[in-house]
């Protein structure tokens, strides 16, 4: 392993077992994120993006299987610990931001119960002071005003930007060195998602902590991020620098997501939304899982899966377009 590798995942597989048959959630994804550095998952809802994520924090359902050549964090691969380990590591190595705070935050609890607890946690034999005034740092660090009053509060006498501080509050308050952000700020109006992302920007310089943003919005994967992999039907498609992502796209699924974006340069354009639904985990196509919505399918996509071909170091694409016999270079473009 590179020195300074905060997380490594080699082919992890996570399927679920029903009475329908094998649903493969996640079907071998492998990505790498350097220390301090903030890779995005980008995809439509159902694609694989939150269980690859909660596959990492082992905070998966009895039914689901996990496998993987190997899931490096620090160094550590976790595929290989036990459930108390497993629980030890979140909160100190790894820890979670969620979309809507009102559901990970206990709404019975004073805001400073919730917080002093991990400060607790981490810090067997703390004192109430220390905690106390640890807890107010905190807030102030993620910016929440008046923080000694708003560890009185609880969540619900907050507003939903506080809220998500509080959340990532929580999250940062044990120090870890990676932090797994799903759709952080979707249920923030424009002007606060702004303010929160600016917030982990500077957090995330400050601590050098490396992040994992779970996202469908590529505004904010231009916004926070350094690489992208794009998921679709459990497997990442597309991977890169912002640059080979926003300026080389490749792949057709990614070329969608683009143009289903509103232009604001031209506002008159009309959005252009993929055609066609997620296909089912359970039954998915034979070739390529992407071929029944897309514009440039051939024959071969129907029945044979893509492999993957690299336009960089960096930059790779599972399609059909790319592979060797068939190069179709710049035929995807965006709108
Ligand atoms: Fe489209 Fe074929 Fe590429 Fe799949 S492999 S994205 S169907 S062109």
């Amino acid at each position: 392993m590179e020195t300074g590798r905060c997380l490594e995942v080699n082919n992890l597989r996570t399927w679920f077992h029903t009475p329908e048959g094998v649903v493969k959630a996640v079907d071998g994804v492998s990505f790498h994120i350097e220390e301090g550095e903030t890779l995005a998952l980008v995809g439509e809802s159902g694609c694989g993006k939150t269980i690859t994520s909660l596959s990492l924090l082992r905070l998966l359902p009895e039914t689901a299987e996990l496998k993987a050549d190997r899931i490096l964090l620090n160094g550590r691969d976790v595929t290989q610990i036990d459930k108390t380990e497993a629980r030890l590591l979140r909160g100190s190595q790894i820890s979670m931001i969620f979309q809507e705070p009102m559901t990970s935050l206990n709404p019975v609890y004073r805001i400073e119960k919730q917080l002093g607890e991990v400060f607790r946690l981490h810090h067997p034999g703390i004192s109430r002071e220390e905690v106390a005034s640890r807890s107010v740092e905190m807030l102030r660090k993620v910016g929440v005003p008046n923080p000694k009053e708003r560890l009185k509060a609880y969540p619900h006498q907050l507003s939903g930007g506080l809220r998500q501080r509080v959340m990532i509050a929580i999250s940062l308050a044990s120090n870890p060195r990676l932090v797994i952000a799903d759709e952080p700020t979707t249920a923030l109006d424009v002007t606060i998602q702004a303010q929160v992302l600016e917030m982990m920007k500077g957090l995330r310089e400050k601590y050098n902590t490396s992040m994992l943003m779970i996202t469908h919005d590529l505004g904010i994967v231009a916004e926070i991020c350094d690489e992208v992999s794009v998921i679709y039907a459990g497997r990442v498609i597309e991977h890169g620098t912002l640059e080979d992502i926003f300026e080389n796209t490749r792949h057709p699924y990614t070329e969608g997501l683009f143009n289903s974006l509103p232009n604001l340069e031209d506002r008159q354009a009309q959005l252009k939304p993929i055609k066609g639904l997620m296909p089912d985990p359970s039954n998915l196509p034979k070739g390529c899982a992407f071929c029944p919505r897309c514009d440039y399918a051939m024959e071969i996509c129907k029945t044979e899966k893509p492999q993957r071909v690299y336009r960089n170091e960096t930059h790779y694409v599972e399609c059909h377009l790319y592979n060797k016999d068939n190069i179709q270079e710049g035929k995807v473009g965006r709108r």
